[in-house]
Formats: structure tokens, C-alpha cells, sequence
């Protein structure tokens, strides 16, 4: 099956389109619907030979291909997924799917990130296993699983630009997310006998957000009690995993964390070639290598296409067809043992390279073989894990108790800014009792050595005793705007069952 394609966007032509169309499947009745998305770059070719070791290995499915990615995108279209892709895809619950290209600037949004969020799959799983002697890796006996959020965090996408100097990024920690990824992650190393689940946060720093995460972590902790656990600072727990991974098992993280860690992993592994990942929600499920599209080697056959047929292997097992996950799965360790590899993992001579094709025909010459030096995997007939969803929680009493409002001013001069506050809100039922730049206090009592911005928040508190209210908040603002006072933003502070729901400046 050779590609007879030019390498700007892969199978292109005649023949290309055959291989695809010839890869796709109908298996027997019952078949659960598959979404197939042959991606761009090297997207179809790993695509082809996945599925054509799916269909040899017995997979029951049936294959319905869309069309998303670059040509959509080309087309005008900026989401990159036309909406009869949008009904394919809700409609048949599972999405197999081989990398995009994301085309550069023009206002062209992640199609990865949109689906992500579009269609609630809130859990990213990456297992990370190195393959040693067969993959090289400086940690043989690694095998951890990166349990990512998928759905916030500073991946929400709410950023603005505030002053001449400033711009912001909102990180946005639920608790319904957090509890969630959190019994997701346990419920996985339950379902999967794993021994330990770790959570990474920055709560030494982020008190608020990863805070959060962490104490929904310390709470649904106890509720598994034969998992042992551990929390780690986000720095020090990534340089551990890429130093010392036998420390972890499954990993629990927020999603930019989840992002960063889980590429670490899978190239401590020996290559981000050979990672697949499941995006698991309530509504659905997508499979895809955790690679991208690799546009310079698109169409030359050279391609890896371990990363899509390995997230076939945990499509399979979703669907409950764990017996043909399992042949797979264990042919394509076989496949490696025998020193059977892509271009990839050849180098340094140690094995020859065999084009993607070959690859996959390897992997089928060796459906029903065990691997020999490899551990065997056995995947467990089961219902795929169910989506946790988050208790349900009791209202708090929320106080509004002041307002923070954040100051364009050009000043270099905190006290004089701090008096021309305080002199505008003179009737309002508030005080200035604060002033930061970037966070750090400089009034009242600042250091002069504190560097500044045109970016300032002004906390006003009201005294003990006073209830504010929102009209009170619009009369602060009103008043600031008659003073010729430029503010970009304000945030209410609130006390939840007393609790303070704001981070204390210094001294507060
Ligand atoms: P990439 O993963 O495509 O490539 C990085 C390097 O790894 C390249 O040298 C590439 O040749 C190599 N490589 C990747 N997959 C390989 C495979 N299966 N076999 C052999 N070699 C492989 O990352 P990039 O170059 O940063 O991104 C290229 C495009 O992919 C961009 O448009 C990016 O937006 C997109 N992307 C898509 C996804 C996705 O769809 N899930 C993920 C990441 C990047």
C-alpha cells in the first residue's frame, strides 16, 4: 500500500484516496459507529494503517468518516469542523481521529481544543510506557498514566488586555471540575489496578485555584482507600517524573499542567511517537496520538503510526471489545521485540526502518502472538468507566465585604495614587485599604525597590459591621469615574461561611 501522494498535505491523490476509503470498515451487526477523521500531514496514512490492523484484528465497528482540519479551514470556515462533522460526531458518541494542522495565524482556532471543550470531554488519559530494550529510554521499567483536566484552567481561553503594559489570562478552577477529574483519576486506577494516584498543583502559590484542586483531592482521597496517594508542588513533581518515574502511577493534574507533564512522560518514555490518548466526557469519547501532523514527512510513508493505533487500542477497550484491544496490543509488542520499527525509533541503527505500511502489516502478520520479553498486556471485559459526577453541595452564605478595582495609571508614585483614591471615594461606604502592583503591596508602607506597572488594584473594604451592596460597588465606581480615575476591571470580595474568597494581601 504504498502512498503516491506530495508532501504538503498527504494522500492527496487517486490512489491515497483508495487507501483510505479501503482502510474504512463496517464490521458485523450491532457495530457501535465510529466518527473517523483522517486528519492532515501524516493524518491519513497512520489513519490507513491503524485501521487496517483494527479490521484484521476482528475490531466490530462501524467506520463513518468526516471531514475536518486544514481544508475546512481553507475553505473559510475558522472552526475547522463543518456542522454536519458536528452532527456525525455527537451523533455516533466515539471519534477516532488523526492529527490536524492548525494553520498559522488568521484567526484560525485549535480544532482540538474547541472539540475538547464543545463536547465536555473532560478527562485527557495518557499512558506512558517505555518499551526498553526495544525503544531506548533512560527509565526501562516506566509505565505511568497522566490523568489531565481537559476543560479549564487557563485553557478557557478569557484573556484581555487591560493597559499599555498589562495583559491577563483567566485561570477558571471549578469545583465540580476538580471533583470530577479527581474521582475519574481513581476511578482509572481502580478499574485498572493501579497501585497509587499522585496529584501535581502550585497551592504553595495559587491558594485559591490550585488550592481547590488540591483539597477535592484530600477529600475523595479516603473514598479509595487501597489507592495510595501522594500530592507534589507542580516544579519539583515534573522534574521527579523525569528523573525518577518509578515515584509515580497515575497522575491527577489541572490542564495546563496535564499538558506540560504528560509530553515529559511520554518522551521520558523514548519517543512522543509511540503515546496514544483518550478524551473521555458524558457525551462522548476521542482517541487520538498525542503527536501532531508532522507536515515535512506527510506523504513519504515514514510515519509512526504507533501513537493512533495504540489510541485504537484504547477505543477498543471503551467499547468493551477488550479481547481485540488485547491481540493488538500485544502483536504490536511482538512487532517491536522482533526489531520491526519506523524510521523514528531506527535511528542509532539499533533495528531497520519499515515504511508506515509495512509497519502495519507487520502488526497483522502478528495478531494472536505474544510478546516475549515485554509484559503481555490482558485488557478486562468491562463497561467503559463511568463519567463521576460531582456531589451535590451545600449553598454557602455569601458576604459581599468590598470590591478590588484595578487602576490603569501611569503613576510612579503609590501614595499619591492612594490619596487620589481615597479623596474620590470619600462618601462611599468603603475604604482604601490597599494598593498592589503585580500583586506585591507598595500601600500603604511599600518598598521603593518594588518595580511598577500602569496596572494597580485599589482594595476598598467596607468597615466591620457594614453590609455593603452591589449598588454601593456601582456608586464607588461612579465616584472614581467623576475623578477621572481609568479602571479596567473590578472584582468583588466575598466571605463564604466567613471564609475570606480572596487572596489577603500582605499584612491584611
Ligand atoms: P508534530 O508532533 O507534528 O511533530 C514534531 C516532530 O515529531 C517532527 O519532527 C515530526 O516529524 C515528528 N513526528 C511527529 N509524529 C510522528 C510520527 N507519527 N512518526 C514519526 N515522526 C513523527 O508537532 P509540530 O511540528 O509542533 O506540529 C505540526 C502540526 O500539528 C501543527 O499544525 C500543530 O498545530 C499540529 N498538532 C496537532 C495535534 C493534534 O491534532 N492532536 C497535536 C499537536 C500538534
Amino acid at each position: 500500500m504504498k502512498a503516491d501522494a506530495d508532501h504538503t498535505g498527504g494522500f492527496t491523490t487517486m490512489s491515497a484516496t483508495l487507501d483510505q476509503a479501503s482502510a474504512l470498515f463496517s464490521a458485523g451487526p450491532g457495530a457501535p459507529p465510529v466518527t473517523i477523521a483522517f486528519g492532515d500531514g501524516i493524518g491519513p496514512e497512520i489513519m490507513a494503517a491503524s485501521l487496517r490492523v483494527l479490521k484484521a484484528a476482528g475490531a466490530n465497528i462501524a467506520c463513518e468518516p468526516i471531514t475536518i482540519g486544514e481544508a475546512v479551514y481553507r475553505s473559510g470556515e475558522t472552526s475547522g469542523i463543518p456542522a454536519a462533522a458536528w452532527e456525525t460526531i455527537r451523533r455516533n458518541k466515539v471519534l477516532f481521529k488523526a492529527p490536524i494542522t492548525t494553520p498559522q495565524g488568521g484567526g484560525y482556532k485549535s480544532l482540538n481544543v474547541t472539540m475538547r471543550k464543545a463536547l465536555g470531554l473532560f478527562a485527557n488519559v495518557r499512558p506512558c510506557s517505555a518499551y526498553a530494550p526495544f525503544v531506548p529510554t533512560l527509565h526501562p521499567a516506566m509505565d505511568v498514566v497522566i490523568v489531565r483536566e481537559n476543560e479549564e484552567d487557563l485553557y478557557a481561553g478569557i484573556e484581555h488586555r487591560q493597559t499599555d503594559d498589562v495583559v491577563q489570562c483567566l485561570k477558571l478552577i471549578t469545583r465540580p471540575g476538580c471533583e470530577r477529574i479527581v474521582r475519574y483519576a481513581f476511578e482509572y486506577a481502580r478499574a485498572n489496578g493501579r497501585r497509587k494516584v499522585t496529584a501535581f498543583t502550585k497551592d504553595n502559590i495559587m491558594k485559591l485555584t490550585d488550592g481547590l484542586f488540591r483539597r477535592v483531592f484530600d477529600e475523595i482521597a479516603p473514598e479509595y482507600p487501597e489507592i495510595e496517594t501522594d500530592h507534589w508542588i507542580i516544579d519539583i513533581g515534573a522534574a521527579k517524573l523525569a528523573a525518577q518515574p518509578d515515584l509515580f502511577d497515575v497522575i491527577v493534574t489541572p490542564n495546563l499542567y496535564g499538558d506540560i507533564v504528560s509530553d515529559i512522560a511520554a518522551e521520558v518514555t523514548g519517543s512522543v511517537g509511540l503515546a496514544p490518548s483518550a478524551n473521555i466526557g458524558p457525551h462522548g469519547a476521542m482517541f487520538e496520538a498525542i503527536h501532531g501532523s508532522a507536515p515535512t514527512i506527510a506523504g513519504q510513508d515514514v510515519a509512526n503510526p504507533s501513537g493512533l493505533l495504540l489510541a485504537g487500542v484504547m477505543m477498543l477497550v471503551h467499547l468493551g471489545q477488550a479481547e481485540v484491544a488485547t491481540r493488538i496490543h500485544n502483536a504490536w509488542k511482538r512487532t517491536l521485540e522482533d526489531g520491526i520499527v519506523t524510521a523514528d525509533l531506527a535511528r542509532g541503527g539499533a533495528a531497520e526502518a519499515v515504511g508506515t505500511q509495512a509497519f502495519a502489516d507487520a502488526v497483522i502478520a502478528r495478531l494472536g502472538q505474544a510478546p516475549r520479553t515485554l509484559a503481555p498486556v490482558a485488557y478486562q471485559a468491562g463497561a467503559p468507566l463511568g463519567v463521576p459526577q460531582a456531589a451535590p453541595r451545600r449553598k454557602q452564605a455569601k458576604a459581599l465585604v468590598g470590591v478590588d478595582v484595578f487602576v490603569h495609571d501611569d503613576t510612579t508614585d503609590p501614595d499619591t495614587l492612594a490619596a487620589r483614591l481615597q479623596a474620590a471615594a470619600v462618601a462611599a461606604p468603603f475604604a482604601l485599604t490597599l494598593l498592589t502592583n503585580r500583586g506585591v503591596k507598595v500601600w500603604p508602607q511599600g518598598l521603593p525597590e518594588t518595580s511598577l506597572v500602569d496596572h494597580w488594584r485599589a482594595r476598598f473594604k467596607a468597615p466591620d459591621g457594614v453590609a455593603p451592596t452591589h449598588a454601593d460597588v456601582a456608586a464607588l465606581l461612579a465616584a472614581l469615574a467623576a475623578a477621572g480615575i481609568d479602571f479596567v476591571k473590578t472584582e468583588q470580595l466575598y466571605t463564604f461561611d466567613g471564609v475570606a474568597g480572596y487572596s489577603l494581601g500582605q499584612g491584611e
